[in-house]
């Protein structure tokens, strides 16, 4: 049996091919490497460069390689991306996860795993957020999401495939082994964006707003370390194949962190001092989104293993690191 991890190039996916990797599974990745990198996928992992709406290829794939599980990374991430090109992100997360699905039933494959986002929920109060609390994407990236999992819910009703879908939270940090990590340029999340401001790869960074209704002023988000998480896929898979039914469930610790208190854990990894400067709001920020993680804890068997803000930035710290040796090294 074979996991196919699309999107295994990425951020998120190259730490869940190592997660399987480490646990014995054999895994292929499908990858375009539009963001990805070859570098990234670990090398006992087989990586075929494609498209995941590509029916023959997918098709092939896992025929070739006995696939019994899809773990579905791959697709746009970018939320300000997706309001200025929403059919863009219709196209590339929702039409594209349509064909997957579709491929994925034609050829037999009974377990599915979907990447999905707290993004679904919309703008959060400062409560943890439950599953079934109302859905209101603000944004064409969740409703993407959202669509996806509205579409898995279908076809898992009509054919014979089970699936879990994940909704994850502020995803941060790399690998503790430090063998892969957050790569893309230009990245936007707030604690890349601090580790990169304290290895002076950027002049200064901005806090987005301090005056919102939280008790020091800025955004609290739930940061969940990146292998938590793939350990969390980890466990839906077996879950899967244990014969558990479909799943939506959310991934985060359940507390959440301010902008400042993250910047303040980035100068304690740092060591020194870096340029932070107040700003204004970031158009679309909610005060705070956190997760109420009860229902992975228990359905999943997941128990967080790195649920500690000053690890998940050593970990991103260390990535920085090693990402500008390699960056110096190709250049
Ligand atoms: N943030 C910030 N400065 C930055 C990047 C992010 O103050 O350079 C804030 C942002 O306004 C939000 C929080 O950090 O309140 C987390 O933002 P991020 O983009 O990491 O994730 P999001 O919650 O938007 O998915």
């Amino acid at each position: 049996m074979t996991v196919l991890v699309t999107g295994g190039a990425g951020y998120i996916g190259s730490h869940m091919v190592w997660e399987l990797l480490d646990a014995g599974e054999s895994v292929v990745v499908l990858d375009r490497l539009s963001t990805g990198f070859e570098w990234a996928v670990a090398p006992e992992a087989k990586l075929v460069v494609g498209d995941v709406a590509d029916r023959d290829l997918v098709g092939q794939i896992i025929r070739d390689n006995h696939v019994d599980a899809i773990i579905h990374f791959a697709g746009s991430i970018v939320v300000p991306e997706s309001v200025a090109d929403p059919l863009a992100y219709y196209e590339n997360n929702t039409s594209k996860t349509r064909t997957l699905i579709e491929t994925a039933v034609r050829e037999g494959v009974p377990h599915f795993i979907f990447s999905s986002t707290a993004a679904v929920y919309g703008g959060a109060g400062l409560e943890p957020v439950r599953e079934d609390a109302r859905l209101a994407p603000e944004s064409p990236y969740g409703l993407s999401k959202l669509m996806s999992e509205w579409m898995l819910r279908d076809a898992g009703l009509a054919h014979d495939i089970r699936y879990t879908a994940l909704r994850y939270f502020n995803v941060a940090g790399a690998d503790p082994k430090g063998r892969t990590g957050q790569s893309t340029p230009g990245a936007t999340h707030l604690i890349k964006v601090a580790c990169e401001t304290a290895l002076g790869k950027r002049p200064f960074m901005q806090v987005f707003g301090t005056d919102y209704p939280t008790p020091d002023g800025t955004c609290m988000r739930d940061y969940i370390h990146v292998s938590d998480l793939a350990a969390a896929h980890r466990l839906a898979l077996q879950r899967l194949r244990a014969g558990g039914e479909s799943l939506v469930a959310n991934c985060g610790y359940s507390h959440g962190y301010s902008v400042l208190e993250v910047i303040e854990s980035v100068r304690r990894a740092f060591g020194r001092d870096f340029d932070v400067r107040m700003g204004d709001r970031r158009p679309g920020d909610a005060a705070a989104v956190v997760a109420n993680s009860e229902l992975a804890r228990k359905e999943l068997g997941w128990t967080p293993q790195r649920d500690d803000l000053d690890l998940i930035v050593n970990d991103a710290l260390a990535w920085e690191r090693i990402l500008t040796t390699k960056n110096s090294v190709r250049n």
